[in-house]
């Protein structure tokens, strides 16, 4: 619990946080075939999802998952370890590790598990950590979970991050971690400079590729490491997720054997958790068979990015668009829940996100793109946010 509250019950701190308009809550949606969804009864488009290829529904998916559910049930009834380990898990680590182009791979039951596994596993207490002050929730936790020495470089300060090397002790295992494109504001990490700089320190380096599998890649889509051109090295661990662009959930690891035979031994959020149902599995594999066969989901994501890049050039909006993940900045969390509602009044859904997701006073729509959105959308969104931009520069 924050220690800026002090409770004298669950109630008083639920209602110091609605006074500071940070109140989480639960928005629930039905009568989805997106981009649009109802919510409290009213017909409106999506812009606040992470479906970027709009996989969750695709029939081919939809199809395999179907399959595997008449062919092995409804669960895998035992961790991977005891006998949740079913030909078909082994086939998707396989195919992860072809697309990956990694000599191994393993599967974790989502990014967060995989995550706190990685580093829980890999790191002890004499070891140190060095993160990007923007990375997920998810890299912090398993950085905390492992008691080695964390610390936060400010977001794609790589040098800032070489003194932090520099001075790191000698004897200790180090290890870099950042997300690959930054999941609250799309940017993305300097990736190359990253890995020159865990060769320099002997270094592990452990990106976190969420957003960027099946939305970025050179030829195969895998992710933004692809672009690099510098293919499997020893001292790279990749994660990303089934969770995102891929449409279904999990999460995979794909790096050296010996790292993927230690997750196997010490990975506490893979050994006691019971393996992903089959059909989960299965709409996996479709998945990345569809986005690596097949070009044209991801194109399509990229000229909806390219888009909103010229309707918002031709106008006074001022937006940084580097991926699919869109910020546009409205200071404080009242105005990020008037914009919000604003919106929903429109007939868009674009999600508020304040602190603590996000740094004080950088309160923020979230706009994400999907190739399921049409041209026509896209440009009806732009003209509200315009409309906003103008409300809020005026309060
Ligand atoms: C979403 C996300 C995760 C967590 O993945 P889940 O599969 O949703 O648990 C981890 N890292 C980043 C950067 C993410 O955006």
């Amino acid at each position: 619990m924050p220690e800026t509250v002090a409770p004298s019950s669950l109630r008083d701190t639920l209602d110091a946080l609605s006074a500071k308009h940070r109140l989480r809550q639960l928005k629930t949606i039905s009568d989805v075939h997106r981009p649009e969804i109802t919510m409290r009864g009213k017909r409106i488009v999506d812009f606040s999802n992470n479906d970027y290829l709009g996989f969750a529904q695709n029939p081919i998916l939809i199809e395999a998952a179907s399959e595997a559910l008449k062919t092995y049930g409804v669960g895998s009834a035992a961790s991977r370890l005891i006998s949740g380990t079913l030909d078909i898990h082994t086939q998707l680590e396989h195919e992860v590790a072809q697309w990956k182009q990694t000599p191994s791979a393993l599967v974790f039951n989502s990014g967060y598990q995989a995550n706190v596994g990685i580093l829980s596993a890999l790191a002890s207490r004499h070891d140190w950590i060095a993160s990007d002050k923007l990375n997920h929730a998810s890299l912090i936790d398993g950085g905390l979970l492992s008691r080695a020495h964390f610390e936060r470089y400010p977001h794609l300060d790589t040098e800032r991050l070489e003194a932090l090397l520099e001075k790191a002790p000698k004897d200790a295992q180090k290890f870099i971690v950042s997300d690959t494109v930054f999941s609250m504001d799309g940017d993305i990490a300097p990736l190359k400079t990253l890995y020159e700089l865990s060769e320099r320190y002997d270094a592990w380096l452990i990106l976190d590729e969420a957003h960027a599998t099946g939305v970025f890649g050179s030829q195969h889509r895998s992710g933004l490491w692809e672009t690099t051109g510098l293919g499997h090295r020893n001292r790279v661990i990749q994660m990303g997720t089934f969770s995102k662009a891929l449409g279904s959930f999990g999460a995979y690891v794909a790096a050296s054997k010996d790292v993927i035979d230690t997750l196997i031994q010490f990975s506490r959020s893979f050994i006691y958790s019971t393996a992903l149902p089959p059909s989960v599995i299965a709409a996996n594999r479709a998945a990345i068979g569809l986005v690596n066969a097949n070009a044209s989901y991801t194109s399509k994501l990229w000229d909806n990015v390219r888009t909103l890049q010229a309707l918002v050039a031709d106008s006074d909006l001022m937006l940084e668009i580097q991926s699919p993940i869109i910020p546009v900045f409205v200071g404080d969390e009242p105005h990020a829940l008037a914009a919000t509602q604003h919106l929903l009044d429109a007939g868009f859904y674009v999600q508020a996100i304040r602190p603590p997701t996000v740094p004080e006073g950088t309160a923020r729509l979230r706009v994400t793109l999907s190739a399921a959105h049409s041209e026509a959308q896209i440009a009806a969104l732009v003209k509200e946010l315009q409309a906003l931009h103008l409300i809020i520069s005026e309060n």
